[in-house]
């Protein structure tokens, strides 16, 4: 490791008080290097991630998704703030797979968050526009260790209700929560039924303008997530947690601390039956076996055996001349013999 990243490692965990902005500002040129896609630097951030580990996993990682305008930026400075008031430390990360495809953003155009991003006790960090989903979340993942590193105690993961970064999020965090619109219970349609079933909490925003679709929506949206969740043996019934809705308005700054009691409790459950360690486990090794094969699938890609033998052998898939599982395992044999020589 070089001096100038011994140097940032060290700012990077630097908590005294006088040192909050450096540390902010070692946070995003590390989380920068993260995201390069130079293999120099990679390497760089793999070298700094193993001298981190030992400081991380000590946040509340919360997932918060819904579609725009649902108010998640809204909730999330209203959130951010009170926790902060509470001595916490808050790192806010966004995965916007719009940028991905368009290279604009639906949660990075408009000024976000203006009094939460003022805060030295808090650090937000807008989506980074490379490379594809699965790239994105990847670099969120490594993201959070390094927040959790320079003491930011929670971190909320932020993503719009679209396509597959909700279950990305998903996978990432100790509790997710999906944001509702008031009026959406009414057309439970909406709701895509795979997304709410990962959902451990359902807020319905903006109860200020009606309440009565409010609690409608409210009980509509229990109602069917009851019968979404699976049915727990008698054993632990007591101690599974059932999905709640609960209805607030975070313009108005009503039921955050509700909500986050219910946070709390979800976690203090987990805590109790061992599904918190749990489900970080099975967070890990899923992240261990998706680096595994997509280093896999690339080496394979960019193999000089295969990639001369590949146009031919697809030629003969697609005329049907040669069965697909037979033209696998003529490739993948190609593969294993030169793999293995070289290696
Ligand atoms: P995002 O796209 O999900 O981040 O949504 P924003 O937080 O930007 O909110 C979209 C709009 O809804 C803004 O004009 C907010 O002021 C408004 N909004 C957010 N939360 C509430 C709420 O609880 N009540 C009302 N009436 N408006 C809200």
């Amino acid at each position: 490791m070089d001096l100038s990243d011994k140097q940032l490692l060290k700012e990077l965990v630097d908590s005294s008080l006088s040192a909050k902005n450096l540390q902010r500002r070692a946070l995003a040129k590390l989380i920068t290097l993260l995201e390069s896609t130079l293999s120099a630097h990679q390497s760089r951030a793999d070298a700094i991630l193993n001298q981190i580990i030992p400081l991380t996993g000590k946040s509340f990682r919360l997932g918060i998704s819904g579609v725009p305008g649902v108010g998640k930026s809204t909730l999330i400075e209203a959130l951010g703030l009170y926790l902060i008031a509470q001595g916490h430390r808050v790192a806010v990360l966004a995965i916007d797979p719009s940028s991905t495809v368009s290279g604009g953003s639906i949660l990075g155009d408009k000024t976000r968050m203006e009094q939460l991003s003022i805060s030295e006790n808090a650090f937000i960090r807008p989506s980074p526009t490379a490379g594809n989903l699965g790239g994105v979340a990847e670099k969120t993942r490594e993201t959070i260790l390094l927040a959790e590193a320079a003491g930011f105690d929670v971190v909320i993961v932020e993503t719009v209700g679209v396509g597959q970064s909700e279950i990305a999020v998903a996978n990432m965090t100790d509790m997710f929560v999906l944001m509702h619109l008031p009026n959406a219970g009414d057309d439970l349609q909406a709701i895509k039924k795979g997304v709410m079933e990962l959902a451990d909490l359902v807020l319905i925003n903006k109860a200020d303008l009606d309440q009565a679709a409010a609690r409608r929506a409210q009980s509509m949206i229990a109602h069917s997530l009851h019968l979404i969740g699976s049915f727990p043996s008698q054993g632990d019934m007591a101690s599974k947690w059932q999905p709640q809705v609960f209805a607030l308005s975070a313009l108005k700054q009503e039921g955050i601390a509700q909500f986050w009691d219910l946070a709390k409790q979800f976690i203090a459950g987990q805590n109790k039956t061992g599904a918190f360690l749990g489900r970080r486990q099975k967070q890990a090794s899923a992240w261990l076996t998706e680096h595994i094969e997509a280093g896999l699938k690339l080496k394979f890609r960019e193999h000089t055996a295969i990639a001369n033998q590949y146009p031919n052998t697809l030629e003969q898939v697609r005329s049907g001349q040669l069965a697909p599982s037979v033209a696998a395992r003529q490739l993948l044999a190609i593969f294993h013999s030169n793999s293995e020589k070289v290696g």
